[in-house]
Order: structure tokens, then C-alpha cells, then sequence
């Protein structure tokens, strides 16, 4: 802030007046300082003295004219208080002509001499007070003039900041005026700054016919509703036409930031280019469907196909136990050992295709389930019914813990079948002098049925395969064994359909345990 002068320049031609004037003064407490001639006083003008005391006889026409000129450099909110001490022997009614200019541009005061000491003090008083109040006017002056700058200031960084965004922004007036763009926004949609001067110019190229639409959101954000500032706000996704005339899709964000020296609002919008991105979960997706499209056609192929095989297979089956009865003719030992080959494979044949049809059922989420509550027990027994003539005869060892007396809810042909698969899985991969245990577990919600064997085992790697349809481990074995590798997938889907689960915990050559967790009936 400039200082504020409170000296009063004095220009007396007369040798002594003029620090005899400023003792007299200073004992009123008001500082002079004395001028030697027109050009000193100047300078004191110049150096921004509070007022002026200027005698008539120093205002020659030269001096005159010099301090005219000076007091028309001063700035707009000066006007330096003046007192011109008018001659005695100049009293008269008219003002001499220079005087009266002088009168009609600056701020004058006449003071006729003899001049009374009290009256020269409090008139420079108050000449001081207004000059103190131009002083008031020229710091608030110099206050605005800092304020906008340092706004311009800001405003020059806000458009550095903008350009250099690695994305695309916009800054623009609510006036639609675009102040800056990154060079991001150029690079993507192609069109340059000078181009988009305004933000309908920017809406026509990038929206076509869709344009009013957008140029009414732009409207509405800013103008209608009105605007917290700071706050963002999300537009969406929008399809932007480049330059080039491809298509790409932005995401938009926008917020109101405050207001321009000339009181516009300022608009700051921010786009993401998400085009990449939509094409990859696009084409994902598509790839998705195209992959459950094939899927769904392998099962009804597999569903029409075993269906199909069933027919004939049925009647194989029943001509061959025509033949056997002997009512085509009698039959010969050979040919009765024959038959009974072609009625075993026949049967093994019609299990396979049972899988297979069942799988694609169950694929094709085309079987139902009649859930209902059942004893764990009960269960049980009948499983293991069907199953121990098959254990003795190869030699293996049975022990079934008790079972415990819970429900379970269950359709409890779907549960016999995947019990039934896990016990003959054991079974077939567990050599004679083996064991298989069953084993309980109930809870709060379910209950496990484990079924451990002392067989072949499965390598770890391979413990979740086995649930995919038509793995199995060793194709070698297996062949011998038969088998289609469907049996743990149709089960492991059941268990779940019921709302419980099928896992497997095993160790190659010490045996394995399969785990089927049934809900409990409520
Ligand atoms: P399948 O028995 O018709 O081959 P599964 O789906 O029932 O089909 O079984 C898949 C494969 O999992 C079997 O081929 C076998 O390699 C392995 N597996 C299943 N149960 C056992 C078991 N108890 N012990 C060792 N391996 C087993």
C-alpha cells in the first residue's frame, strides 16, 4: 500500500513568509515543507503531498500553465486540495483571469491575505481530511486491482492445469463460451480449440441431430437448477462422433467451479473415454453367449442322440431274451453263453446312455425335484442294501457308523442315485481286502454322508476334474472298469440343485472320502 502523505507544500516568492509559515504551522501540528519555485512544488505534487499552499504572485502565466498540466497527470481519484493566498492589494471583486482558470479545474481554495492564522490551519485541516479520504479511495482502488489480478492469475493456472490434463476436459463460461480444452479432448475427438470456440459448436459436431437434447442438459446444469458449487455430477455415457467420423463412448462428469471476474459461471466438464473398454465387455459378452449357444446345442444333441440309441438297444435286449426262452427254436449251450455276452453289454450300453441322457436333462435344468423330509437312516439302508452284495463278492471290508436320527430334505430317489454312484465308485477303484466306511456328521443346517475307501486314490490336481463331466484319471483303468466319467458331475449337480454340496478330499494310493452335504429338513 502506498504511504499517505500528510505534508503541506508551500510556494511563497517571498524569501521569509514561507518558514515563517511553516513554524506557525507546525505548532498547529501540521507538517509544511517550502518549495523554492514552481518546479519544486511540482515535485513535491508529484511525490504526493497531502496540499498545496500556493501565493498568488508564484502563478505567472508559465507557472500556471506548468501546474495545469501537473495536475492533469494526477490519477483518477486525486484532486489535490489547493490554497491560493490572494494579494492585498489585489482585493477587489473580480478574480484575476488566472486565477478564475485555475478555480474551474482544480480543487481551489482563496484565501485573502492578511490571512488569520486560525483560518489557514483549519483550512488545510480540512483540506488533509479530504485529501485522506482520496487516499481511502486509492488503497480500495489498488485493493480491486490486486483481487482481479490475482483472479486472472488463478484462472491462467485453472487453464494451464486443463490443457495439460491427460483426459479430456472442458472449461467453459455458463454463456457456452469454451475458455480452454485439454489437449487430450483435441487428440481424441480431432477437433482443435480454434474450432470449438463455444459449447453448441462442440454439441452440433459431436452430437448431429442428438445436439438440442445435450445442449438442454448443459442448460439445465448450470442456469435452471441452481448449481452447488464443487459438487460433481455424473452425465453418463454419451456416443461422440470424431472428426474422423468414427464413434466413441465418453463418460461424462461435470462441476460448477465459481465465477469469472465478469461474474459468468464457470463450467469445468470431464469426459472419460470408455470405448475399449465397452468393446471388450461387448465382445465378452457375445463370446459368453456364443459359447452357452454351443453348449446348449451339445446337450440336446447328447439328450436326442442317447434318447434315440435307448429305442434300439430296448429292443436288442428284448429279442435277445426271446431268443434265450427258446421261442425261436431250441438253444445250444454256445449260443445261450453268447446271448448272455450280448444281454451283458446290452445292460452295460443302456447305463451309459442312462448318464447321458440324465446329464443333459440335468444341463438343460429339465428335471424336477420333489423335495421332502427323510430319515438320514432310512436313507441309508437302502443303499447299502443294494450295495454289499457287490462288496463281498470282491472282497472288500463294509463298516457304516450309526447313522444319526435327523431329517433331511431331500428328493430321495435324486439323494439314492448319488449315494449309489460314490458307493459303486468306491467300489470299482478300491481293490479286494480294501475297506469302505460311511461316516456321519450333523449340524445345524446339514449333514454329511463321507464315504471312504482305501482305493486308488485321486492326485490332488486332479480332485476338481473329476467333477467336470467326462473326466476321468486314468483312461486306462477306467476302460476296464467302464464308466463314461458323467457319474460325479450328474451327482455333484443334484446335490447342489437340493441345496447341498459334494466334495472330495484323497490321497493317490491311501484312498479317498467323498463328502455329500445334504440340507436338513426344517
Ligand atoms: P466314471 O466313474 O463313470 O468314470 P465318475 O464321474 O463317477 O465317472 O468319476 C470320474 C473319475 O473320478 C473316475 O473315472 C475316477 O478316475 C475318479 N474317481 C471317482 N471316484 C473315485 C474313487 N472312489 N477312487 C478313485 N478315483 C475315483
Amino acid at each position: 500500500m502506498e504511504p499517505r502523505s500528510r505534508t503541506v507544500a508551500i510556494l511563497t516568492p517571498s524569501g521569509s513568509d514561507g518558514p515563517l509559515a511553516c513554524r506557525m504551522l507546525a505548532r498547529a501540528d501540521i507538517e509544511g515543507r517550502v518549495c523554492r519555485d514552481m518546479a519544486d512544488t511540482l515535485q513535491c505534487i508529484a511525490d504526493g503531498v497531502g496540499a498545496v499552499v500556493i501565493a498568488e504572485e508564484a502563478l505567472g502565466r508559465a507557472a500556471r500553465a506548468e501546474l495545469t498540466a501537473s495536475l492533469d497527470r494526477q490519477p483518477a481519484w486525486s484532486d489535490l486540495p489547493m490554497v491560493v493566498l490572494l494579494s492585498e492589494d489585489e482585493l477587489s471583486n473580480v478574480l484575476a483571469p488566472g486565477v478564475a482558470q485555475l478555480a474551474a479545474r482544480a480543487n481551489l481554495t482563496l484565501l485573502e491575505r492578511p490571512v488569520r492564522l486560525a483560518t489557514l490551519v483549519t483550512t488545510l485541516r480540512s483540506a488533509l481530511r479530504a485529501r485522506e479520504r482520496q487516499y481511502d479511495v486509492r488503497d480500495s482502488i489498488a485493493e480491486r486491482a490486486a483481487a482481479a489480478e490475482e483472479l486472472r492469475e488463478s484462472e491462467a493456472r485453472l487453464r494451464a492445469t486443463v490443457l495439460a490434463a491427460p483426459y479430456p476436459l472442458m472449461l467453459h463460461a455458463e454463456d457456452g463460451t469454451i475458455l480452454q480444452l485439454s489437449r487430450a479432448w483435441s487428440e481424441l475427438s480431432g477437433y482443435t480449440s480454434d474450432e470449438l470456440t463455444t459449447t453448441r459448436e462442440w454439441t452440433r459436431l459431436a452430437y448431429g441431430e442428438l445436439a438440442p437434447a445435450a445442449d438442454e442438459l448443459v442448460e439445465q446444469d448450470l442456469v435452471r437448477s441452481e448449481p452447488s458449487e464443487g459438487t460433481p455430477k455424473s452425465f453418463g455415457e454419451r456416443t461422440v462422433r470424431t472428426r474422423d467420423g468414427r464413434q466413441r463412448t465418453w463418460d461424462f462428469h461435470s462441476v460448477v467451479l465459481g465465477r469469472l471476474p465478469d461474474g459468468r459461471r464457470l463450467r469445468l466438464v470431464a469426459a472419460r473415454d470408455v470405448t475399449d473398454f465397452r468393446q471388450l465387455l461387448e465382445s465378452e459378452r457375445s463370446a459368453r453367449e456364443d459359447a452357452e449357444k454351443a453348449n446348449r446345442a451339445k446337450m440336446d444333441f447328447l439328450a436326442v442322440m442317447s434318447h434315440e440309441l435307448r429305442t434300439p438297444l430296448n429292443a436288442i435286449g428284448g429279442y435277445t431274451q426271446l431268443l434265450e426262452l427258446g421261442i425261436h427254436g431250441p438253444v445250444t449251450e454256445a449260443q445261450r453263453k453268447a446271448l448272455a455276452r450280448i444281454k451283458t453289454s446290452e445292460s452295460h450300453l443302456l447305463g451309459l446312455i442312462e448318464d447321458v441322457l440324465n446329464f443333459a436333462k440335468i444341463e438343460a435344468g429339465r428335471v424336477t425335484f420333489d423335495l421332502k423330509p427323510m430319515l438320514v437312516a432310512d436313507l441309508v439302508t437302502e443303499v447299502d442294501a443294494l450295495m454289499e452284495p457287490q462288496m463281498r463278492a470282491k472282497g472288500i471290508a463294509y463298516e457304516r457308523d450309526d447313522p444319526p436320527m435327523v431329517l433331511v430334505q431331500v428328493d430321495p430317489e435324486k439323494a439314492r442315485q448319488v449315494l449309489l454312484n460314490l458307493l459303486s465308485n468306491a467300489v470299482k477303484f478300491t481293490p479286494g481286502g480294501g475297506r469302505i466306511t460311511i461316516s456321519f456328521e450333523a449340524r445345524a443346517e446339514d449333514v454329511d454322508i463321507s464315504i471312504t475307501d482305501t482305493g486308488s486314490g485321486i492326485p490332488l490336481e486332479k480332485q476338481e476334474a473329476i467333477f467336470e463331466p467326462f473326466v476321468q484319471v486314468q483312461r486306462a483303468y477306467t476302460s476296464t472298469t467302464g464308466g463314461t466319467g458323467l457319474g460325479l458331475a450328474i451327482s455333484r449337480d443334484l446335490a447342489r440343485s437340493m441345496g447341498g454340496g459334494l466334495a472330495v478330499r484323497s490321497e493317490p494310493d491311501r484312498g479317498s472320502t467323498f463328502v455329500l452335504t445334504l440340507p436338513r429338513a426344517q
